[in-house]
């Protein structure tokens, strides 16, 4: 079942949202060579409990932590850890924040040093098909017309699209209705309506497409371990605009590459 959100509800979620950009960028001060991933999460957590939050994915589920933090070859769900960042790394920060009843939910992947060019290329091309697929959600069409808009993209490119895990709706509940797939058929899937409040995460591969877990029962890595990028907006759907509510602008201003 789809919950529709009143427009009250849609502007508490993008107060989350507001909390969750600014996290992010409070982050990004810290994404470097040398960093355990482990203090980025700790730094996560404590600016999120210290603005009226609570971050989202602790617990979620049994998951350890604030963040989820996946390098390199990791797609998503990383467990932040004792590992420190290395020059021609790429890591996905994703996150989620709880405020007054509401969830939002992005992430970001980040070059770290110097980054060969087809990993950034990938990272670019990852990133502008979130834009895109924002730009196909609009009052009307279909899910299925945003993850086309999506996969064709990336396909274009020599890219692959990870079928496994999917965007979703969000708002009382972190993972909601209805599933939104990075891959599709254009005029398929559920009618975007007034109310929707989704969250559309492209994962996008160098290598295959498939995806495995690792054993710790979390960590998605490719199966070819070449590397994964990963971003993420929360969107709300009115019938005369889409707003993005959540933002990467906290991580642009901090992190420059
Ligand atoms: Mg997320
Ligand atoms: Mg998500």
């Amino acid at each position: 079942m789809i919950h529709y959100k009143t427009s009250e509800e849609v502007h508490i979620i993008k107060e989350s949202a507001d909390i969750l950009g600014r996290a992010h960028g409070e982050v990004a001060k810290y994404v470097k060579e040398g960093v355990k991933t482990s203090f980025l999460d700790k730094i996560a957590e404590e600016f999120i409990r210290d603005h009226q939050g609570v971050p989202s994915f602790k617990g979620y589920n049994g998951f350890p932590a604030s963040l989820c933090i996946s390098v390199n070859e990791v797609v998503v769900h990383g467990f932040p850890s004792d590992y420190e960042l290395k020059d021609g790394d790429i890591i996905s920060v994703d996150c989620g924040v709880f405020h007054q009843g509401f969830h939002s939910d992005s992430a970001y992947t980040y070059p770290i040093g110097e980054v060969s060019p087809s990993i950034l290329a990938l990272l670019k091309a990852t990133r502008d098909s979130l834009y895109l697929g924002i730009e196909k959600a609009v009052f009307g069409d279909r899910i299925g017309d945003v993850g086309n808009t999506i996969q064709r993209f990336v396909e274009a490119k020599g890219y692959t699209v990870v079928r496994e895990l999917v965007g979703h709706g969000i708002g009382r509940n972190l993972h909601e209705s209805p599933e939104v797939p990075n891959y599709g058929k254009k005029g398929s899937g559920p009618l975007l309506k007034a109310g929707m409040v989704i969250a559309i995460e492209p994962m996008v591969n160098l290598g295959t497409r498939n995806i495995v877990q690792e054993r710790d029962g979390w960590t998605i890595r490719t199966a070819d371990r070449k590397p994964s990028a990963h971003y993420e907006h929360t969107v709300a759907i009115f019938e005369d605009k889409t707003e993005v509510l959540t933002t990467h602008k906290y991580i642009e201003e901090n992190f420059k590459f």
